[in-house]
């Protein structure tokens, strides 16, 4: 049997600066990074916004603001992000403020996709460069943590110190690996929400603030905004009863690929349930198997101008006149949000729209398109024994899954920290 001194599951963010830290700090461990994808270094194949402030994509369960900025700067001299220039938002911040709305600024860049897509040919040579083994298209599929075996799909392997980073796509792998080895957890929140898709001049902020961060009342925000080359698109998953249903989600290309003009970001409302029914994640795959059904198997989509007024968007009515411009998921079914999102949820989201449309005046024009669902679901929380996120001895859990970050920079902070714990 092969034996590594550390095996990684995942190469998202958090596993790769996990890898680097550890090959850079000591050279020659033998480290092996394992990815069930054949191309792959996770979310950092998606629109890649990164956020270089507390408290953007750090859980507070889990982190303090101190202790985020100290590896926020790490993460920051690391990766060389060109920071984005923000201009002009005394005006909306003053508007916001009036109305009990936080705007956040942020330090933020922005590669895209096809920008996301060259740093990964970067990270992945240079990881191998310095000894890493990166085995790609083998998913983890057990672990017999007491022998400190990891079992794939092909093979069994030995390891002295394993991180788990699997993202939020790799949940129900997390969460039966917790069962099997014992780790305890808790339930976590879920986020669910709508994206909204407009014409850029609907929503000029993105021209002075690339990824503007409200906060409003209820537990409500405004999440991964993408512009200039922005397109909506679906993420499929399975539900574990049977079924399939469909999260929307978005990205963008990066500055050098012409403009299609729109704008899209998503409006999410985060849910906390306790009793009797304590499973955020239960809840959500509900919410979504109902819209698939509703929307024949795809998402919903509806104009605002017929959400106002209380009717379902059809086909036949869904472009011309004020409903000026295709949607880029056109795969959506037109239909009716009303039906399906429940009423304090869809409450708390058309108030923050409301709000932002007397920040940002225009943004609620007839013709903006809210896409639903859109779900951001974490597995359960792992109760962490000790430091690094060390669920059992020479066993780490970390990144989204593990629900120790939310975004790709926290994902390379957590990645980071896990090393520094196996480093001592
Ligand atoms: C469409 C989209 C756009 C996004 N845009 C942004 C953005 O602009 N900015 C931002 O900060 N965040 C963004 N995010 C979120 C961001 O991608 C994540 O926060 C981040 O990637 C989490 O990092 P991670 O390392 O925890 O997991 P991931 O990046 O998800 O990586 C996990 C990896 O583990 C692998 N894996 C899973 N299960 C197994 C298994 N059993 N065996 C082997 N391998 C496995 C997966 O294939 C994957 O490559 C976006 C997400 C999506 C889906």
């Amino acid at each position: 049997m092969e034996h590594y001194e550390t095996i990684i599951v995942g190469t998202g963010p958090a596993g790769l600066a996990a890898a680097f830290e550890i090959l850079r700090r000591r050279p020659g461990s033998p480290l092996l990074l394992l990815d069930k994808n054949e191309f792959s270094s996770g979310g950092l194949r998606n629109d890649c916004k990164m956020n270089f402030s507390w408290p953007i994509g750090f859980p507070e369960h889990c982190w303090d603001k101190a202790t985020a900025e100290a590896y926020l700067g790490r993460v920051e001299a690391f990766l060389e992000p060109k920071i984005l220039e923000k201009r002009n938002l005394e005006r909306y911040e003053l508007r916001a403020q009036k109305l009990g709305v936080d705007l956040l600024r942020v330090r933020q860049a922005h590669l895209g996709t096809d920008g996301g897509l060259e740093l990964i040919k970067t990270l992945v040579a240079e990881l191998k460069s310095l000894g890493a083994v990166v085995c790609l298209g083998e998913r983890a599929k057990a672990l017999r943590h007491e022998d400190s075996v990891l079992v794939t799909d092909l093979k069994e392997l030995g390891y002295g110190n394993l991180i788990v980073a699997p993202g939020r796509g790799g949940f129900s792998f997390l969460q039966e690996l917790m069962a099997t080895a014992g780790v305890d957890f808790v339930d976590n929140i879920v986020d669910v929400g709508v994206r909204i898709e407009t014409r850029e001049e609907h929503y000029p902020i993105v021209a002075d603030y690339y990824d503007p961060k409200f906060l409003f009342p209820k537990k409500t925000r405004t999440f991964c905004t993408n512009s200039r080359a922005a397109h909506v698109v679906q993420e499929r998953y399975e539900s574990p009863e049977g079924g399939t249903w469909y999260s929307v989600n978005g990205h963008a290309w990066s500055a050098s690929r012409p403009s299609n003009g729109l704008v899209n970001f998503a409006m999410l409302k985060t849910v906390t349930l306790t009793e009797p029914l304590a499973s955020g994640q239960a809840y959500a795959r509900m919410l979504g198997l109902q819209a698939s059904l509703l929307g024949g198997g795809a998402p919903i989509m509806q104009r605002v101008g017929d959400f106002r007024m209380g009717k379902r968007s059809t086909r036949a009515g869904f472009s011309g006149d004020l409903y000026d411009f295709e949607p880029t998921l056109a795969s959506a079914t037109p239909g009716d949000i009303g039906l399906l999102a429940p009423a304090k949820l869809l409450r708390a989201l058309w108030n923050g729209m409301k709000l932002l449309d007397t920040i940002v005046p225009g943004l609620l024009h007839p013709s903006t398109i809210m896409y639903y669902p859109e779900i951001k679901m974490y597995a359960n929380r792992p109760l962490f024994k000790g430091e690094g996120f060390q669920a059992l001895p020479h066993l780490y859990l970390v990144g989204d899954g593990a629900g120790t970050s939310r975004g790709i920079t926290a994902a390379w902070a957590s990645g980071l920290r896990a090393a520094d714990a196996i480093l001592g």
